[in-house]
């Protein structure tokens, strides 16, 4: 008798309780199938990464004895279909049971479930054993709340593990220290070195392509860089806390043309494929604040990040499905323009963040939201295009993080239940915060004519035309102020610049 143990893409712990022991009645099954690479058109290297980790999983559980089923994408007795797999092999291995790992998708989990009902043999679900909360836990927090305040869960949180916490009270006497952490980067202090290693992926890359699979982006393939194993990642966390944490408060939400990663951690593939737990980050960022290696606003910053939104995020997640990505608070409906898919456009910042995700399969929270997403959400883009961009195109983009945070946080698409107001933003911000405005074909002080940056029409456009929605907010009441001082010649100005713009998006 055997029971299959199924192993997803996003579930790479091989710290699970579940390789505790060795047995030979139950068996490993890892797949790369087509259901998985083709639901959104996917980065190559997202692929790439994803499938070599796989690989090197079943390795490292072969080496240790276990037994391992491994299906690769060119095999011809691969159906593309996990149920459909497990199916076939479980007849094979005459087996008795199945098991998997709580599924971090809707999609996934609501397929394996739904399969499972109609099953010959029983299935069962066993926790993953990743999360500091349960999918509920956030629901349970706010239940009839409107608004779903990150920062009562973060505080919660905080409590509940002990973290940065004396005696009942934040460490510092605050709980945020976000006020301290919003620097612009002047080329000072250098940039920690990528510590990341090499790999030569050429190999794995031909079998993806021969197999028919469509991505966009750039492979690397000689020069991957991503994490593909638990050692791996405990190097790359290791060199984060030692060099990027001390600066990562200040810069946090800096942008530069010279610095891709400044001092982010590029630690979320790790941890969206479970390489890393959560809890280990966050005890190794706390240990470095104790031993006086980081200062407390970089050492909270970070902590917050995954303490607070990314538990947060995920229990949004679970009390919205399945109709989250069907939110459009502001009835967006416009395409993306095609140079999402290139980068070729003459508006610096975008092109800069937008090149910088094609070939590195990765942007920071701040060129996500204050760059591509504002954007996105000024020029009324469809809400659902941009997530489906934002899946496929991030290393780390599973839907559970990704659609969160571009539905809610950065598309304002479900009305203001994760963000307390759109995140937009005229060229200021963007100014202030990074070195794109410097090279850029178009002028950050000016509002309207051929050279005016788009930025700045599209931002009083979007609050004037959605007053009806937005004007009782009071975190944006000082937009309306300005607006109500403006003289409506001004205005119908900025609503004609903003009607051009929008009518030429590709020639932008
Ligand atoms: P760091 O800046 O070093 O932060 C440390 C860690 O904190 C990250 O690795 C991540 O695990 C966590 N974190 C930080 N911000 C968030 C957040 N808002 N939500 C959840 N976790 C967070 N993150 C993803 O992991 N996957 C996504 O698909 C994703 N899509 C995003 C889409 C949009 C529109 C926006 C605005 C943000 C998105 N984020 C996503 C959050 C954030 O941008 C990335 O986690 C971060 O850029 C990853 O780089 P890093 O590891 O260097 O992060
Ligand atoms: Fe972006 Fe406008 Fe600045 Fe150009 S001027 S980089 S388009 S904000």
């Amino acid at each position: 008798m055997t029971t299959i143990r199924l192993i997803l893409g996003d579930q790479l712990n091989i710290q699970h309780s579940w390789f505790s022991e060795i047995a030979d009645d139950r068996l490993y099954v890892l797949m790369e199938v087509r259901q998985e690479t083709d639901y959104v058109l996917h980065h190559a290297q997202k692929i790439l990464a994803i499938f070599a980790a796989m690989r090197e999983m079943a390795r490292q559980l072969t080496d240790r004895g276990h037994r391992v089923h491994y299906l690769r994408i060119d095999d011809p007795t691969n159906l593309h279909a996990i149920p459909a797999n497990i199916d076939v092999l479980a007849a094979q291995l005459k087996a008795n049971q199945v098991e998997y790992q709580m599924p971090d998708e809707w999609r996934l989990d609501e397929q394996l479930y739904q399969h499972s009902r109609h099953s010959a043999i029983p299935w069962r679900m066993v926790d993953s054993e990743h999360f500091l909360t349960t999918r509920h836990h956030a629901s349970d927090i706010f239940a009839a709340r409107k608004q779903w305040l990150m920062e009562h869960f973060y505080r919660q949180m905080r409590a509940q593990y002990q973290v940065l916490m004396s005696a009942g009270k934040p460490v510092g006497g605050q709980w945020n220290y976000d006020q301290d952490n919003r620097k612009a980067w002047r080329g000072t202090p250098a940039e920690p070195q990528d510590a990341r290693a090499t790999h030569d992926h050429s190999t794995l890359w031909q079998d993806i392509v021969n197999a028919g699979v469509q991505s966009f982006g750039e492979p690397s393939e000689r020069q991957f860089r991503w994490a593909l194993n638990r050692q791996e990642a405990i190097e790359q966390l290791t060199a984060f806390i030692q060099h990027g944490l001390p600066f990562f408060g200040d810069f946090q939400d800096a942008m530069s043309t010279k610095a891709w990663r400044l001092f982010h951690s590029l630690l979320s593939f790790a941890l969206n494929v479970k390489m890393l737990h959560p809890r280990e980050v966050i005890q190794q960022a706390e240990d470095a604040y104790h031993a006086g290696l980081v200062p407390l606003a970089a050492a909270e910053g970070f902590i917050r990040q995954i303490l607070g939104w990314r538990e947060y995020i995920r229990g949004v997640y679970w009390a919205q499905m399945p109709t989250y990505a069907e939110k459009n608070f502001f009835d967006h409906q416009r395409p993306l323009p095609a140079w999402f898919w290139t980068g070729e456009t003459k508006m610096n910042c975008l092109s800069h963040a937008i090149n910088q995700s094609l070939e590195q399969a990765h942007a920071h929270h701040i060129q996500r939201l204050m760059v591509i997403g504002n954007f996105s959400l000024l020029a009324g883009l469809s809400p659902i295009a941009v997530h489906q961009w934002y899946l496929g195109v991030y290393i780390d983009a599973f839907e559970w993080v990704e659609l969160p945070n571009t539905i809610g946080m950065s598309q304002f698409a479900d009305g203001g239940l994760l963000a307390t107001k759109p995140y937009v933003s005229s060229a200021a911000y963007i100014d202030k915060m990074s070195d794109y405005c410097k090279g850029c074909h178009y002028d950050k002080k000016s509002r309207i004519g051929d050279n005016a940056c788009p930025f700045n029409a599209l931002y009083w456009d979007f609050f004037e035309r959605n007053k009806k929605k937005l004007a009782n907010n009071p975190r944006i009441g000082m937009a309306y102020r300005q607006l109500e001082k403006m003289d409506e010649k001004v205005i119908a100005d900025f609503q004609h610049q903003a009607l051009k713009i929008i009518d030429n998006l590709d020639s932008l």
